[in-house]
């Protein structure tokens, strides 16, 4: 408890709104929505979430890479 009001303390000070690079809103290369998430293949192809679901078999063939419909690059999950 004490802890977490220290915590707390220290977050109410200066800085505590820190600019992340990675927060940008990104818009989905499919659906041209904005999310807070998207995923990026190095030719700078990016895809939602949303769509990566729907498109989840035709852009992954074993759950750990997908293949980027522009470029045909493999891209691993997770290693954003
Ligand atoms: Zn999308
Ligand atoms: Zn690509």
């Amino acid at each position: 408890m004490q802890d977490l009001l220290s915590e707390n303390k220290r977050a109410g000070g200066t800085g505590y709104r820190e600019r992340r690079k990675k927060s940008r809103m990104e818009p989905c290369h499919w659906c041209r929505n904005t999310a807070p998430f998207v995923w990026q293949c190095r030719c700078g192809l990016r895809i939602c979430q949303t769509c990566m679901d729907e498109n989840f078999w035709g852009l992954s063939c074993n759950g750990i890479t997908w293949v980027c419909p522009d470029c045909g690059e493999q891209n691993g999950f997770g290693n954003h």
